[in-house]
């Protein structure tokens, strides 16, 4: 069901789109930026990836992640690839009166649309195939789980584009991250 949101309520900014794009990337350093964002933190079944810390998600087993489905413990959650990724319900406290950030796929991202409706969906275009690839390889995932990453990746696309308030394309970080501000800037005084 659709919650309207109420006066003073919290924006929430959802960062979408495809892996190898460079989400991650762009939030830690939007928040970085503006000390009025708050960054939810995820849960996943997934292995850590080495590098990772226990900043980057809460790092989970499926029965505990299902234990907390059946509590109502995610805003939303979804499977990605045969690994559960979700987020939390975030603690009023922990976030205190910044407005929060969501980097989530895209399915997570639609069902926080039709939760909130005022959320700002911003969808993150690659800048090409080519690049998106050479990012996923980066990361040192097994070339079949790139592949899938990237089939899924290009299926969505038409989905991601159809539900974004804003489309960026992330070609420099920097720039990007510069869109994303003002974007965010527009949204607050609305
Ligand atoms: P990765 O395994 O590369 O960290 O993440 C895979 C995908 O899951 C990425 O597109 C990432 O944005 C997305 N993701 C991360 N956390 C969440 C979450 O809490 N919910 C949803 N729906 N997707 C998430």
């Amino acid at each position: 069901m659709a919650e309207p949101a109420s006066p003073g309520a919290p924006l929430i900014i959802v960062v979408s789109g495809p892996g190898g794009v460079g989400k991650g990337t762009i939030v830690d350093a939007l928040v970085r930026r503006d000390r009025g964002l708050w960054l939810s933190r995820s849960w996943t079944t997934r292995r850590q990836r080495p590098g990772e810390t226990d900043d980057d998600y809460r790092f989970t087993d499926a029965a505990e992640f299902e234990r907390h489905i059946e509590r109502g413990g995610f805003v939303e959650w979804t499977e990605f690839l045969g690994n559960y990724y979700g987020t939390p319900v975030p603690e009023p406290d922990a976030v205190g009166d910044r407005d929060v950030v969501l980097e989530i796929e895209l399915d997570g991202a639609c069902q926080v649309k039709k939760r909130h409706p005022d959320a700002v969906m911003i969808f993150v275009l690659p800048p090409s195939r080519a690049e998106q690839e050479r990012r996923l390889r980066g990361r040192g995932d097994p070339d079949d789980r790139v592949q899938a990453r990237l089939r899924k990746a290009e299926n969505e696309e038409p989905a991601g584009l159809a539900v974004a308030d804003h489309v960026v394309v992330n070609d420099d970080l920097y720039t990007t991250v510069d869109e994303l501000l003002a974007i965010i800037e527009s949204s607050r005084s609305r």
